[in-house]
C-alpha cells in the first residue's frame, strides 16, 4: 500500500473544508499491519471526537474508503491532542440513557429554545446560523441547569438521532420546528431555503 498516495488522497478530499488539514499516514505503533490515519485540524476543537468522524466521513468517498482505507485506524485530533485524549461514547450506554436524556431534554423545552434562536418568530430578531457544532445548544442546556458534565452523554444522545450540530438537532430530532417547517415550505414552493449551515 502506497502511503505517500493515501494521504495525498485524502489532502484532495479534505482540501475544500479543511485546506489547513494536516494529514499523517502511517503504520500503526500498536499494530503495524494495521495503518494508523491521523487527521489533525484545528476546526476540530470545539467539537467531539465522533463529529470529526462524521465530517470526515462525509468527505472522504465511501467506494474509497471500501477500497483504500479498510485496514485503517483513525484519530481524529485538534492541534496538540494525542490519540490517548480522545474519548468515544459507549454506544451501549448512550442507547440505555436515550429515553431519559430525551425526557430532560424535552421537559427543559431546549429544542424550542434553540428553534427560536436560529428561526426567531419575530422576523426582527435576527437568526443565528449553524457552524457545524453545538454553540447555539450549549447556553440553552446550561441556562436550563444542565451541567457541563452531562454535556457528554446528552450531546452523543442527540448525535445518535442525527442532531450532529444545532441545525441538525432541528432538522432530525425536534417534531415540527420552525426552522424545519421553513425549510421544506421554501423547497416546495420552488424557493431557495435559507442555508442554516455557515460551513459545508
Ligand atoms: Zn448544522
Amino acid at each position: 500500500m502506497d502511503l505517500g498516495k493515501i494521504r495525498e488522497d485524502i489532502l484532495t478530499f479534505v482540501r475544500s473544508s479543511y485546506p489547513d488539514m494536516q494529514v499523517r499516514v502511517e503504520p500503526w505503533s500498536e499494530d503495524p499491519s494495521k495503518i494508523a490515519l491521523f487527521f489533525i485540524e484545528k476546526k476540530f476543537e470545539p467539537i467531539y471526537p465522533l463529529q470529526r468522524y462524521h465530517y470526515l466521513c462525509h468527505k472522504i468517498p465511501k467506494d474509497y474508503q471500501d477500497r483504500e482505507l479498510a485496514n485503517t485506524i483513525w484519530f481524529e485530533l485538534a492541534p496538540g491532542e494525542s490519540p490517548e485524549d480522545l474519548r468515544y461514547p459507549d454506544e451501549e450506554l448512550i442507547e440505555e440513557i436515550t429515553p431519559d436524556v430525551m425526557k430532560c431534554v424535552i421537559a427543559a423545552q431546549i429544542l424550542e429554545a434553540l428553534d427560536d434562536v436560529m428561526c426567531p418568530v419575530d422576523g426582527d430578531t435576527p437568526r443565528e446560523k449553524c457552524h457545524g457544532d453545538y454553540r447555539h445548544t450549549r447556553p440553552i442546556l446550561l441556562e436550563r441547569r444542565f451541567t457541563e458534565d452531562e454535556f457528554f452523554d446528552v450531546f452523543h444522545v442527540l448525535m445518535a438521532q442525527g442532531g450532529n450540530c444545532d441545525c441538525e438537532i432541528l432538522f432530525n430530532i425536534a417534531k415540527g420546528s420552525r426552522l424545519a417547517t421553513e425549510y421544506w415550505s421554501a423547497r416546495a414552493e420552488g424557493r431557495k431555503p435559507v442555508d442554516s449551515h455557515r460551513s459545508g
